[in-house]
Order: structure tokens, then C-alpha cells, then sequence
């Protein structure tokens, strides 16, 4: 009896600092697709709260293009969830983390009370947790999308305008492959969570050009599908300003997201299967709220619109229209030595001592030329007048609002060994990458598209670049952003 008792007395005392000492950890996931129009797959909000003695924290991740300013989230959103969150389930606003994976998908207008639906899933459900980090590779689905041309400059690809001639590209930039991934377990072992960091632009659409969380709305799916049941993976979308999924200029298949979701839901699999999870209850959050300078977008215009009147005062006069250009190109490229008739016309030419065919064959690749050229101008064109209407717009909201600074909310993350720092806008990948490098962490991922939206941030070389990228173009932000914003995050990083 007595020993039996003593043994119960050590149980109970064992299980107590057990207790103390365990991450607690829950999941939500709710549906948030709209319900109107032709639906692909289903969106979702996802969420995982995380709680140790002293802390608490909710992760949340949304199937949308940004938290605010556009798509259909409203710029209230981000305070109102976090006000209610915090009244009904005692987690502070700077506490809940709240990323879009930036997929154009559309969702239902309440995503409000869904949000809150999915956190408090999650803190209603919460359970003693193990934790681990890895890393995943995946680089046979994204590129960099800004191509730097010979000349210099740098030209992205989007459907918004044309391609430059492919002879003027000199290289490509960087993508970072790395799937920053954080494995979370019940206590028996099983799988609970997966939240995982990898940047690109969720943008290729599905095949039936339905509503679609895109690639990595079915990268979730696989990895949710190949786990424990009830498993929500939570993909945080990373430094992807300047990253695009491959082949997204392809006119020749359906556009189809799902073989690069899959592929990156498998590779990041394969990482989820190589951590170990240990007991961990390290939790931590740290943030702080800085301005960023404005830039001053008018220089940029008034350059632009210099160079927008110069190309069209280059456009020259052309014989050739549309319609006796197109035959021309087939027939001088299928009969290239004799396009213009059969070649016993040629010969006969040649046998009389005329040349009649050849020069009227000079004369139209001339007229070619020419056309091409011109051709050439107008793409030109058609991507200034593109990036110019973006500058516009911010320029007269910039100067509406009478600010000459933006503030943003950045925060960094501990859970266990994982490590993250986010941000609000559009960071491109170099700042990700350099970010990597300087962390005192091992672990240590960048999400982007972080509480709150502030368009894109380019680098101060990239934002050299006049009026040839969105990039460059849809941003509010002074070249000096970058520098302040990297010391401040490294600040962050070394107070995690
Ligand atoms: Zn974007």
C-alpha cells in the first residue's frame, strides 16, 4: 500500500513538472472559398496556436493575396481579428502572426469571423506538443521572374506585358530552393502540424480557370493528405516579390498549378520525415513597429514619361501591315532561300541575267525589319505604360495621404530551434537570402505578405531599375527601406 502510494505520489509529481515544461499546441482549418463562381479547390484559413507557461502564439495562414489594401481582406481586418482574439481567447494582437500565401484565390466576405473560427479551434484544442526544424529543397518550380537584359536593365515576366526579344537576355537571377519546415507532434508521436516557409508567387492557376488556392494550396493538400489525420499544414509564404512559378508564360497547355504544388507538398514531405521532434518549450515573440521612408515617386514618372515620349516619337513609318507581315514571316522562314516563288523562277531569273525575285526579296525583309522593329517599340511600350500607371496610382495616394514614411509591423518568432521573421510587403529574394545569412540562428526563415500589406519591396539596386519591373514600380518605399529594414530585423533575429 505504502509503496503503491509513493509510487502514485511520484507519478503525480513527475507528471506536474512534466506538464510545466511541455509545449501545448493546437490546430484549426476553416473553408473560406467563395461560395459564387467556378471553384478549382477549396481556400482555407488555417491556424496553429502554440502555448508554454508564459506565452502564447497563433500562427495563422490564409489562402489570399495579402492582409489588406488589395484583394478582398479590407484594411480593418488585421486589427478587428486580433482585437477579438485577444478579448475572447487572451492572446496579445502582436502575438498572433497572421500570413497570406499570396494566391489570387477569392474568398467569402466574413473572413473575419472565420479567422477567429480557426484560432479558437486551435486554443480549444490544444495538447502536449514535440517540436523539430528542418530544411527542404525544392528548385524545379520557381524562377526568378526579373531577367537581367544586356543592357543592363531588368525586365520581368508577367501577363501584363511582353517579353523582350529573348537575344537581349543575359542572365537570370537568383531563387532560394531552401522549404524552411517546423514539424509538430503529439506527444505519441503522431503528426499535428507542419508549418513550412518557401518562397514564389502562388499564381499559375488551374486548369478549368476555376478558383484555386493554387500551388501551394495543393502542396498543403499533399502534405495533409500523407500525415496523420488531422494534420494541417500551414505554408507561410516567404520572400517571393521577384519569384514565379516556372513556365508561366506558357501559351501552349492549360495553366496548371497542381504538379509544382505536389512537387513542392513532396519535397517538403521528404524534410517532415527527417526531423526528429523533441520536447521544446521555447516560445517567443518579439516585435516592433518601424517607418520606412517614402519614395519619391515623381522623379521616377517624370523619367518615365520622358522615355515613354521617346519611344513613341522612335516608331517609323512601315509598307507592312498585320496582315502582309504574318505571311511574309512563314514563307522567308519555311523557304528561306527561295520564298517568293518556286526556285526554277530563281533560276530562270539568274539564266536571263535578272535578279527581280532577289530583290524583291531584299526589299521585304527590309520591310520586316522594320515592322519587327517597331513591333519591338510597342512592347516596349506596353510594359512602361503598365509600370507608369502603377507609379501613378501610388504617387497620388502617397501624396493624398500626406505621409512621408509607412509604418510596418515586423516580428520575430522562436518555437524551439525554428526561427522567423516576417514583414508586411513583397520582399524579393535577395533580401531573404540575406537575411539567412546574417541570423545568428541556424534555423532561421522570412516570411513575407506578413500582418498587413505594403506592396513591393524591392532592393535598393533593384529599385535602380526605372519603370521595366512591377517590382520597381507597384512600391511605396525609398531605396534606403532596405538597409533599415535589415538591421532592424537582424536586431530582431539576435533577440530571439
Ligand atoms: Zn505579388
Amino acid at each position: 500500500m505504502l509503496l503503491i502510494g509513493a509510487a502514485l505520489v511520484a507519478t503525480f509529481f513527475n507528471n506536474n513538472t512534466a506538464q510545466a515544461a511541455t509545449l501545448q499546441a493546437g490546430v484549426g482549418k476553416v473553408d473560406v472559398t467563395h461560395p459564387d463562381g467556378l471553384v478549382n479547390d477549396r481556400s482555407y484559413v488555417r491556424a496553429l496556436v502554440l502555448k508554454n507557461e508564459s506565452t502564447t502564439v497563433a500562427i495563422v495562414t490564409i489562402d489570399v493575396v495579402a492582409i489588406g489594401e488589395i484583394g478582398s481582406i479590407g484594411n480593418d481586418y488585421l486589427d478587428k481579428v486580433r482585437a477579438r482574439i485577444e478579448k475572447e481567447l487572451g492572446i496579445p494582437p502582436t502575438h498572433v502572426i497572421i500570413n497570406a500565401s499570396h494566391c489570387h484565390s477569392i474568398i467569402c466576405d466574413d473572413i473575419g469571423e472565420r479567422t477567429f473560427q480557426a484560432v479558437k479551434q486551435a486554443a480549444d484544442n490544444l495538447v502536449p506538443a514535440r517540436v523539430g526544424v528542418g530544411h527542404g529543397r525544392e528548385d524545379r518550380v520557381s524562377e526568378n521572374r526579373r531577367l537581367i537584359m544586356k543592357d543592363g536593365t531588368q525586365i520581368d515576366v508577367r501577363h501584363a506585358y511582353s517579353l523582350p526579344p529573348d537575344e537581349e537576355v543575359a542572365k537570370v537571377g537568383p531563387i532560394d530552393p531552401e522549404i524552411g519546415v517546423l514539424r509538430v507532434d503529439r506527444e505519441d508521436g503522431r503528426t499535428l502540424a507542419v508549418v513550412y516557409n518557401f518562397a514564389c508567387h502562388p499564381i499559375q492557376g488551374a486548369q478549368n480557370g476555376g478558383n484555386t488556392a493554387d500551388m501551394t494550396g495543393f502542396s498543403s493538400k499533399v502534405i495533409e493528405e500523407n500525415l496523420d489525420p488531422g494534420t494541417v499544414a500551414l505554408f507561410v509564404q516567404g520572400c517571393g516579390g521577384d519569384i514565379n512559378p516556372v513556365f508561366y508564360k506558357d501559351v501552349d497547355h492549360p495553366r496548371n498549378a497542381e504538379p509544382l504544388g505536389n512537387m513542392l507538398g513532396l519535397s517538403t514531405l521528404k524534410a517532415v520525415r527527417a526531423i526528429e521532434t523533441k520536447p521544446d518549450d521555447r516560445l517567443k515573440v518579439v516585435s516592433e513597429n518601424i517607418a520606412l521612408p517614402r519614395s519619391d515617386l515623381a522623379t521616377r514618372i517624370f523619367d518615365m514619361e520622358a522615355e515613354q515620349l521617346r519611344l513613341a516619337g522612335s516608331l517609323g513609318g512601315t509598307s507592312l501591315n498585320l496582315k502582309t507581315f504574318i505571311p511574309l514571316v512563314v514563307k522567308y522562314n519555311v523557304a528561306e532561300e527561295f520564298p517568293s516563288y518556286y526556285s526554277h523562277a530563281y533560276l530562270l531569273d539568274k539564266a536571263r541575267g535578272r535578279n527581280d525575285l532577289s530583290k524583291l526579296d531584299a526589299e521585304n525583309r527590309r520591310n520586316m525589319q522594320n515592322y519587327i522593329r517597331n513591333i519591338h517599340t510597342m512592347e516596349k511600350l506596353t510594359r512602361l505604360n503598365t509600370n507608369l500607371r502603377l507609379l501613378r496610382k501610388h504617387h497620388a495616394r502617397g501624396y493624398a495621404s500626406g505621409n512621408r514614411t509607412i509604418d510596418v509591423e515586423l516580428a520575430g518568432l522562436r518555437i524551439g530551434d525554428f526561427v522567423l521573421t516576417t514583414f508586411p510587403g513583397e520582399l524579393t529574394v535577395q533580401i531573404g537570402l540575406n537575411l539567412k545569412k546574417v541570423s545568428p540562428h541556424k534555423h532561421t526563415f522570412v516570411a513575407g505578405y506578413t500582418n498587413g500589406y505594403i506592396y513591393y519591396c524591392p532592393t535598393a539596386e533593384q529599385l535602380k531599375n526605372v519603370g521595366n519591373a512591377q517590382e520597381d514600380s507597384d512600391c511605396l518605399v525609398a531605396p534606403e527601406w532596405q538597409k533599415m529594414y535589415e538591421d532592424k530585423a537582424a536586431e530582431l533575429l539576435q533577440a530571439l
